[in-house]
């Protein structure tokens, strides 16, 4: 029988690469996210695969939502395998202008919904003595950089929390592991280099050149198949089985340094 994939934030971007990976693999998957054709990117991707899917446009915002789509995913079908913890947001601005409702935005959709997401999941992957957690965190949940308080402050928070689900998972064939990329070329970093420029006075050339890609050993853009192949080989390979809270930089290089 098909296993079941959830995948946060997945009809854009990194989620929408990995989902794509793991319809090639025959999963069943469930979509989430806010993107207006949302319904018709999670069709087509279940489309090509022949795979069984539904698309739910839960706000990651409301811990309500979050578990109506969990259990709505087990109710179509009958378990979760992997949950992906991947929506995220990014707001780039110094700290005295960085408005309250920013922080509690990231706060809440870049960590307090995977903890949410988890928790919902966690009896069913218990009871079954099976499961695998992927929190798609970034490389700066290892580092930081100026003018993202709220982001590096989440995305530490979800390393810190991969490691503890690690650990209660571990007993009960659940592993639980973060990764960490450098710059993909997605929108959210493609909306980071407006802001960027203004708060560096930069044009948008150097903002990629100087602000993004310097950070990279090697200066390039990480393809988001990167991402999605990797979060398939920690879910899906039994030679993966033992590898746990870990928080992998899939960073070109940049944590290196
Ligand atoms: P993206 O903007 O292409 O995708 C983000 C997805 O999250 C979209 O589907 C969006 O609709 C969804 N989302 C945002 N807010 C939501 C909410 N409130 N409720 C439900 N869904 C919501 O960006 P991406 O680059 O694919 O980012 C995916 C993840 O990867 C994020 O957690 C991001 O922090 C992380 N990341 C990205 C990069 C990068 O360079 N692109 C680097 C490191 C980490």
């Amino acid at each position: 029988m098909a296993k079941t994939v959830l995948i946060t934030g997945s009809t854009s971007g990194i989620g929408l690469a990995t989902a794509k990976a793991f319809a090639a693999k025959g999963y069943n998957i469930a979509f989430n996210g806010l993107e207006e054709n949302g319904a018709e990117i999670a069709a087509q991707v279940a489309a090509e695969c022949n795979i069984e899917h539904l698309f739910s446009p839960a706000n990651m915002l409301r811990a309500e939502e979050i578990k109506a789509f969990v259990q709505a995913t087990l109710d179509r079908f009958g378990s979760i395998e992997v949950l992906v913890n991947n929506a995220g947001i990014q707001f780039v601005s110094p700290v005295e202008d960085f408005p309250e409702e920013k922080w509690n935005d990231i706060i809440s959709i870049n960590l307090t919904a995977a903890f949410i997401a988890t928790k919902a999941v966690w009896p069913g992957m218990k009871a079954q003595q099976f499961g695998r957690v992927i929190n798609v965190a970034s490389a700066h949940g290892l580092i930081a950089s100026a003018f993202k308080s709220a982001y590096v402050a989440a995305k530490h928070g979800v390393v810190g929390f991969t490691k503890v689900m690690a650990l209660e998972g571990g007993p009960h064939g659940i592993t639980c592991n973060a990764i960490c990329p450098g710059y993909v070329f997605t929108p959210i970093v493609d909306k980071q280099i407006g802001a960027q420029m203004q708060a560096h006075n930069m044009t948008r050339e150097e903002v990629i050149n100087k602000v993004m890609l310097s950070e990279h050993a090697i200066k390039e853009f990480i393809p988001v198949e990167t991402i999605a192949s990797t979060i398939l080989y920690l879910c899906d390979s039994d030679a993966a089985a033992t590898i746990t809270g870990i928080a992998m930089p899939l960073d070109a290089g940049w944590t290196a340094h």
